[in-house]
């Protein structure tokens, strides 16, 4: 039998109560993690915890908004006396509030940034001093597609999946040679409640573009997710690796 890749690493994934987060959780769980569920709403908490412990898993659950430093602060403080270190963390938490350029607004503009970018600042530099005193760590972001191409009426949500990848290659030379690496995943459109709310025909003409005629399952960023937080990907840092069945071919 082989040994699951991420044995006893104490693990934390945000906004994993749904979608590619909870796929993560899951995934995480299954390869012998400890799984830190992090999310808004104690209902989709306990529901993941749930499924994660029924694989088998350690795992425990907190309310944490990632734009809210305190309670973030709090959380890894927690964790971090409960487990004594912390190994990986998943900045997947994110939101879209979609607008053209022309109408969007500045709540709308700022909301996303407040989650998508602020959110993963905070999460990262709260957890990134553990990593450096422990002499390893992982960080992962999400980034997107459109964090490579842009996207039309994602001016905020693409700045911030923009912006993700700079903090990957700025993380990944600061923390680097203290041991923890840091790297970025771009999925494509994957079926996924935030995916759901687009319009059918919208998904219909994105399935067309993929050379492989269908749009991602979150298991297929969960299973990349888990590559890189192994040992496995050792020797990958500051990268930003697309998962989108080809689109931008
Ligand atoms: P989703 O909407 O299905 O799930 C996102 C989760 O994040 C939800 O459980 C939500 O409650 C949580 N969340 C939202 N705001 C939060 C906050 N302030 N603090 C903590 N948790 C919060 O989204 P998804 O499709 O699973 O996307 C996950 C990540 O992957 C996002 O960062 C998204 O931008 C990125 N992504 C998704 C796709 C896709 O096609 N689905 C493509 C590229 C990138």
């Amino acid at each position: 039998m082989t040994t699951p890749r991420l044995l006893n690493k104490i693990c934390i994934i945000t906004g994993s109560a749904q979608g590619i987060g909870l796929a993560t959780a899951l995934k995480f769980a299954a390869e012998g993690a400890t799984v830190i569920v992090c999310d808004v709403k104690q209902a989709g908490v306990d529901e993941a915890v749930a499924q994660c412990q029924a694989l088998g898993a350690t795992a425990e659950g907190f309310v944490m908004d990632v734009t809210q430093r305190p309670v973030v602060d709090a959380v890894v403080a927690s964790v971090k006396a409960k487990y004594g270190r912390i190994d990986v963390l998943v900045n997947n938490a994110g939101i879209t509030q979609d607008s053209s350029l022309k109408k969007m607004t500045i709540e709308q503009f700022d909301r996303v940034i407040d989650v998508n970018l602020r959110g993963v600042f905070h999460c990262s530099q709260a957890i990134a001093d553990i990593m450096v005193a422990q002499g390893s760590g992982v960080i992962l972001n999400a980034s997107s597609i459109v964090g490579l191409y842009g996207n039309f009426g994602q001016t905020n949500y693409a700045a911030t999946k923009f912006g993700v990848i700079g903090f990957t290659k700025t993380w990944s030379r600061e923390l680097g040679p203290k041991g923890v690496r840091v790297n970025a995943v771009a999925p494509g459109f994957i079926t996924t409640p935030m995916v759901a709310a687009m319009p059918e025909k919208v998904l219909a003409d994105l399935s067309a573009k993929v050379h492989m005629r269908r749009l991602g399952k979150p298991e297929e960023i969960a299973n990349l997710y888990a590559f890189l937080a192994s040992d496995e990907a050792s020797y990958i840092n500051g990268e930003v690796i697309e998962v989108s069945g080809g689109i931008s071919l």
